[in-house]
Parts: structure tokens; C-alpha cells; sequence
């Protein structure tokens, strides 16, 4: 089995942070989350950065932290910018 990330749930996990789903959207994030362990680790991951960058300014990090973070996340800090 390949270990895919799971594209189809990225944007669904990133309004599930947002809190903008609908009740029937967020049922079935919620569900989604309770079985796809990507998911579900993916969205402790962002939850704690979400919370860190509210706590203290990005430019506040010390230097090669928020690289760090970037690694951990395989991908650019675009999730961050408000849409
Ligand atoms: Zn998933």
C-alpha cells in the first residue's frame, strides 16, 4: 500500500482548522479524521502551529525554526496566509 497524502481531504482539513465548515461538512471531517491517520496527525500537526504562530509572530521564531516546521510539513507555509 502506498502511502498517498491524502489530496482530496488537504482543503477539507484546512477549512476543518478554519472552522468554516457547514455541521454536515464537519461530520465528515470529523470522520474522516477518526480513520485516516494521515489526516489526523496531519491536523494535530497544523493545530499546534496554527496555535504557536497566534501565540507569538512568525517573525518573532527563532531563526531555522519555522524552516524546521516547514520540513515537518513537506510543503510551503501557505496554509498560514489568510485566503
Ligand atoms: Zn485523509
Amino acid at each position: 500500500m502506498s502511502r498517498e497524502p491524502c489530496d482530496a481531504c488537504e482543503e477539507l482539513l484546512q477549512d476543518f482548522l478554519d472552522r468554516t465548515l457547514t455541521n454536515d461538512e464537519w461530520a465528515q471531517a470529523e470522520s474522516h479524521l477518526s480513520d485516516c491517520d494521515y489526516c489526523r496527525r496531519r491536523y494535530r500537526f497544523e493545530e499546534t502551529l496554527r496555535r504557536y504562530v497566534k501565540l507569538s509572530a512568525v517573525e518573532r521564531m527563532p531563526p531555522g525554526l519555522m524552516e524546521k516546521l516547514q520540513q515537518l510539513r513537506g510543503f510551503e507555509a501557505d496554509g498560514l496566509a489568510p485566503r
